[in-house]
């Protein structure tokens, strides 16, 4: 079954085309459309055994990137297919189910009207997914779709864990809870750290933090999320690349007042202006902190030292809520890729029982490698993460039970 798996940004679109089976996956092809909106869009798809194709032009919706995208699916050099017809699925993230998802789930228009309900509580990323969904259903009406959310790995959570301690009523009226995020990421990284590790995920006590331009930090035991630094929004936890994460309400009430900014404008400060961009004042891309870092660019080492600081918070805040930890997992842009972060973080968490190997760490990057030494009582890795796989997984199976539903209906 061929399914197309669609991430979309605000401005941006990440796309795969996998060929899945029960038994076995294959990517197909992959590709990122980024500026949408603007008259230098970029579109770049890759092919197995063939070098990136890249190409600048003008895409001023999700709409023309989507189409974009399913013209190079079928294109004689770079396609993967003949016929659209042969996309058989289309599985999408979508950043935010409140409390209407428990799970994945086939789309309509009653789906689409609860996922709009949704936009509040993640106003950088609902908005974009359902513009994404509804341009797949101009473009392919006959094709089903299917919704992943980011939330529904931590429906698990205990009351005390995801309860915020305001007047009940607010919880009842208006639902006002942690949720989390990141959910089908750190579930797939707990899932395939375990098994290279040999490990047992029903008997494991692990941290996962997906470290990228959003992050979190979860708890995970025995397979099931007990906690994560994310909450109502996805601003709460640790700093992140635009957002500021935790942040002690008086100042928000303090800034409205002395800047003279409305919900609005107090929503797009603590999520577009803050967290490593803030601090930093030029960047929130790791990379560019780590190089003005090492050019001895105080506010680029501020901004990497809170970043680190706060993540290693929570490791020490979540192996208290585990009675322990077996073992930390780093994902995400940062997490696979900067050893800076993980030095930083990793380093003083002896107390921990980790044994951080700082020479492997360093200059590792992008691969599954196992972080600490072998007499560590906690064991460190790092694990790409892919999360169009578990979508793409959560696709086939809502669709086979969909088809196997209406097998059932027509013997009737
Ligand atoms: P998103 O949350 O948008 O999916 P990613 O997971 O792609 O984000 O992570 C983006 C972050 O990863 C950026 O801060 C980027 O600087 C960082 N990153 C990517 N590659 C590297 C690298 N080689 N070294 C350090 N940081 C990196």
């Amino acid at each position: 079954m061929k399914i197309l798996v669609l991430n979309c940004g605000s401005s941006s679109l990440k796309y795969q085309v996998l060929e899945m089976s029960a038994t076995s996956n294959t990517l197909l092809a992959k590709g990122l459309v980024e500026r949408i909106g603007s008259p230098n869009a970029c579109h770049s798809h890759k092919i197995d055994r063939k070098d990136k194709y890249q190409v600048e032009k003008a895409i001023s919706n999700h709409t023309e990137a989507i189409r974009s995208v399913l013209e190079m699916l079928t294109d004689v050099e770079y396609g993967v297919m003949k016929d659209l017809s042969e996309i058989e699925a289309v599985g999408h993230r979508v950043a935010h189910g409140g409390e209407f998802f428990f799970k994945s789930v086939p789309i309509d228009d009653d789906v689409m009207d609860k996922i709009e309900k949704c936009c509040q509580l993640a106003p950088l990323h609902n908005p974009a997914n359902l513009t994404g969904i509804k341009a797949m259903a101009e473009l392919m009406p006959d094709v089903p779709q299917v919704a992943v959310f980011d939330t529904s790995f931590h429906q698990s959570m205990p009351d005390y864990a995801y309860i915020y301690a305001l007047d009940y009523s607010y919880y009842e009226k208006y639902k006002i809870r942690r949720y989390g995020f990141h959910g089908t990421s750190h579930k797939f990284v707990a899932e395939k750290a375990c098994k290279l590790a040999g490990m047992d995920l029903d008997k494991t006590k692990l941290i996962t933090c997906h470290l990228g331009n959003g992050s979190s930090v979860t708890a995970i035991d025995c397979g099931r999320s007990v906690d994560t630094s994310m909450g109502f929004t996805p601003v709460e936890g640790v700093t992140m690349g635009t957002r500021s994460g935790n942040l002690d309400i008086g100042v928000v009430t303090f800034l409205m007042e002395k800047e003279g900014l409305d919900a609005a404008g107090i929503n797009n400060l603590v999520n577009k202006q803050s967290g490593l961009q803030g601090l930093s004042g030029f960047s929130s891309d790791c990379r560019d902190l780590v190089d003005a870092e090492k050019s001895g660019y105080y506010r680029a080492e501020l901004a990497l030292k809170k970043l680190a600081y706060d993540i290693k918070k929570y490791i020490g805040a979540y192996a208290a809520v585990l009675n322990g930890v077996d073992m930390i997992v780093f994902t995400g842009g940062i997490g696979e890729n900067s050893d800076r972060v993980r030095e930083l973080i990793c380093t003083g968490l002896d107390y921990l029982g980790v044994s951080f190997d700082f020479k492997k760490n360093a200059g590792t990057r992008g691969v599954d490698v196992v972080l600490s030494k072998r007499n560590s009582k906690v064991k460190v890795m790092a694990v790409t993460t892919n999360e169009e796989l578990v979508i793409a997984t959560d696709t086939m199976d809502i669709v086979n039970e969909l088809r196997e539903k209406a097998a059932i209906e027509e013997n009737n």
